[in-house]
């Protein structure tokens, strides 16, 4: 008899496994996959060569579950042997009242510290072959920079063991890793080390502290025995073998979000061992907004270097007058998946879509993955064969995915890069999520959760939940951060009360120090970004003139609804002042026909030693006065007062200048037509009145 049992090796598992063996229980894992040996992750055809877990009892398992897609790992270390690294703590801002305090930052910020010290994380590095960052890291940095969004972007903390590729060295558990080589292979496990997998980590610190571990081990049945619990255990990799089966005082499942759920559901409804489970079983699924694209590059950089993922966006934009946050990352596409996408497709038309992506080199293409906030809502039910299927609506995911599609056209134009969206949606309308989420809710009673806040099952003491299953709702960013702390913080109340010591604390939480969390930047910038602008810009050029002095300003509105609001209609202006031979930066406001103010336009700019203070004003009526008014800036530059004007040239550049900025083409033609008409009307409204 086992103090505990921990179904699964995952995030959720490996934290359960360690924590329990550190205080002194005695621990058996079953993990069903296999341990993988660096050396014989899959690189080769065909598919049952260990690339899938069905059929082969591979590396990846891929389930259907009829309206969504979700992918995940079988293995010693479960979901981190081909995770992207990312290590990413939610916004609170952008959580919804379905998260409860106990998971919010306030509380669970200590424990993601502890993780990320676990993991040994940061964020991506110069690849020592070249000294430089990977060429798809600066791409993107780019294209923010034109975008002028760089503040949304982040490079996230990695998972990754980064320093001399080719040699071993500890990490701080003492687990010999390498540097990492910058091959681009993260998910689909790395064969030199250099990933923080759990079993580096987490599971290694287990088996150190005595946790008896077994793989090809498959839970397929668990019951009450007793004050004890009976597991039953299948050998995927020996399908003839007899089962075998173990007790133990507790149970902690972590089997991932359809693991848990299909194996609580099928306790309850099919081997009736566990009938009292709350009816909210399969409830709250979430596949956290995950959408899935390819883009292929035209650039002759390589994009396929460096880890999986190195950067990530925040958007937050609106869509239908309403505000949709999701943000997006690059990954690195392995070629090795692209070769097996050939005989993964079985039908035609899906096989044709993938060879126009296939076409490019696969240097030049790269992974888009978009994730955000769903509705949380799927429900998670048995088919007729025992199997997990997914009651799920599209409709309620709208909006979060017209704008997820839509990061596609913009890369595209700035990039020059086709993207194309995952073949499941392109054809089938169904998404495929790497972060399936949800399912064994939490609440208060039976009534309301499956389980109680730290995971032990209403109504069956010693049997707990400790995986991605139990989180409300989707976390908007990578999620496997957020399944580690919450796990680390239910563990410490579980060995506490086990234990009867009050004090009890990780070990590792003593050399723990607070992490850098760079994604919290950029989520408060993009949050007051729409705060500020509340929809789609305009910007423009404008060139003013006289002998000796030239004034060049480009003038940006950053949202046309902020922009209309407000009394003054403030624009933001920078650009050049050439005065008496001498050039300088200038930047400052313009207010836009200011309402309660007889003036047309009122420009305050600021540059090194120089203030442009002007006003443009009418001084008659007809369209003569209003073209020379709206044309005509009456300003004193070094205390020097003049006029500076437009001529029909520098009119016609203004004019062609005029461009909105907004997500698609149609919307960015509407803000500046609505710029456009709010001019003409505001200047032939206005009559004649003073000017400087
Ligand atoms: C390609 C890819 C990239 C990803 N990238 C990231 C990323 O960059 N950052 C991030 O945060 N997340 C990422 N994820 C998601 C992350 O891997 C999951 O959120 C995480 O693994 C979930 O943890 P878990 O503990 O809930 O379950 P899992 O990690 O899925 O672990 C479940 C384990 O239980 C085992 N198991 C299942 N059923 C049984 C059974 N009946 N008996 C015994 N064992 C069983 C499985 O084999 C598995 O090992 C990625 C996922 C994929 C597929």
């Amino acid at each position: 008899v086992f103090d505990a049992i921990v179904v699964g090796s995952g995030f959720g598992g490996a934290v359960a496994a360690a924590r329990l063996s550190q205080a002194g229980q005695s621990v058996l894992v079953l993990e069903r996959g296999r341990r993988w040996r660096a050396d014989y992750f899959p690189r080769d055809e065909p598919l049952d060569a260990g690339w899938l877990w069905q059929p082969g009892r591979g590396l990846y398992d891929v389930r259907w579950l009829g309206r969504m897609v979700a992918v995940q790992a079988a293995g010693w270390g479960g979901g981190s042997l081909v995770y992207a690294n990312v290590f990413a703590r939610p916004f609170d801002e952008a959580l919804d009242q379905r998260w409860p305090p106990h998971l919010r930052r306030g509380v669970l910020d200590p424990y993601y510290d502890l993780a990320a010290h676990m993991l040994e994380v940061r964020p991506v590095q110069a690849d020592p072959a070249t000294g430089e960052l990977p060429a798809r890291t600066v791409v993107i940095e780019r294209m923010l920079a034109e975008m002028e969004i760089s503040d949304a972007a982040f490079r996230p903390n990695l998972a990754v063991r980064f320093g001399d590729p080719e040699a071993w060295t500890p990490n701080v558990h003492g687990v010999a890793q390498r540097g990492c080589r910058f091959v681009g292979e993260c998910v689909i496990g790395c064969r030199y080390g250099a990933k923080n997998s759990l079993d580096h980590n987490y599971l290694a610190v287990a088996e150190r502290a005595g946790a008896q571990v077994s793989t090809d081990s498959e839970v397929t049945r668990l019951a009450p025995h007793g004050d004890l619990w009976q597991v039953q255990v299948a050998t995927p990799l020996r399908p003839g073998a007899p089962p075998r089966s173990y007790t133990a005082r507790r149970v902690f499942l972590a089997a991932g979000a359809v693991g848990t759920t299909e194996l609580l559901l099928r306790a309850r409804d099919i081997h009736r061992t566990l009938p009292r489970l709350s009816c909210r079983l399969g409830e709250g699924f979430s596949g956290n907004g995950d959408f899935l694209a390819l883009s292929a590059g035209r650039d002759s950089a390589d994009l396929s270097t460096g880890p999986t993922i190195t950067t990530s966006t925040v958007l937050d934009v609106w869509e239908r007058n309403r505000a949709v946050w999701f943000q997006t990352q690059d990954g690195a596409f392995p070629s090795a998946l692209h070769d097996l996408a050939d005989q993964m497709l079985p039908w035609r038309r899906a096989r044709a879509a993938w060879r126009r992506v296939r076409g490019v080199h696969p240097q030049n293409r790269f992974a888009v993955l978009s994730m955000g906030r769903d509705s949380a809502d799927g429900v998670l039910t048995l088919d007729d064969d025992g199997e997990a299927l997914l009651r799920w609506s599209n409709a309620r995911q709208a909006r979060l995915v017209r704008a997820q599609e839509r990061v596609g056209p913009a890369m595209a134009r700035l990039l020059g890069a086709p993207v194309r969206s995952a073949i499941t949606w392109a054809l089938f309308r169904r998404t495929v999520t790497v972060h399936p989420l949800g399912g064994v809710p939490v609440g208060a009673d039976e009534h309301a959760g499956v389980v109680d806040e730290i995971g032990e099952v209403h109504g069956y003491p010693g049997l707990f939940v400790m995986d991605g299953s139990t989180l409300p709702a989707s976390t908007g960013v990578n999620p496997s951060a957020t399944i580690l702390a919450m796990a680390e913080r239910g563990m410490e109340t579980i060995v506490r009360r086990i234990t009867g010591n009050e004090r009890w604390e990780a070990p590792e939480r003593a050399d723990a120090r607070p992490v850098p969390v760079p994604e919290d930047a950029a989520f408060r910038f993009m949050a007051e970004r729409r705060k500020r602008t509340r929809g789609d810009g305009v910007t423009f050029g404008e060139e003013l003139s006289r002998p000796g002095t030239v004034l060049r300003l480009r003038a940006r509105v950053e949202g046309m609804a902020a922009f209309l609001e407000d009394p003054q209609h403030p624009v933001q202006l920078d650009g050049t002042l050439r005065h008496r031979g001498t050039e300088r930066a200038v930047s400052g406001t313009l207010e836009l026909f200011p309402e309660g103010s007889a003036v047309l336009m009122q420009y305050r700019l600021r540059g090194d030693g120089v203030s442009v203070i002007g006003r443009k004003t009418r001084r008659g009526r007809g369209p003569v006065s209003l073209l020379y008014a709206t044309t005509h800036l009456r300003t004193e530059v070094d205390g020097e007062r003049m006029i500076l004007g437009m001529g029909p040239a520098s009119i016609a550049g203004m004019l062609a200048s005029i461009r909105g900025s907004g997500f698609t083409r149609p919307r960015r033609l509407r803000a500046a037509a609505r710029f456009v008409q709010f001019f003409a009307v505001r200047a032939l409204r206005r009559g004649s009145v003073d000017g400087v």
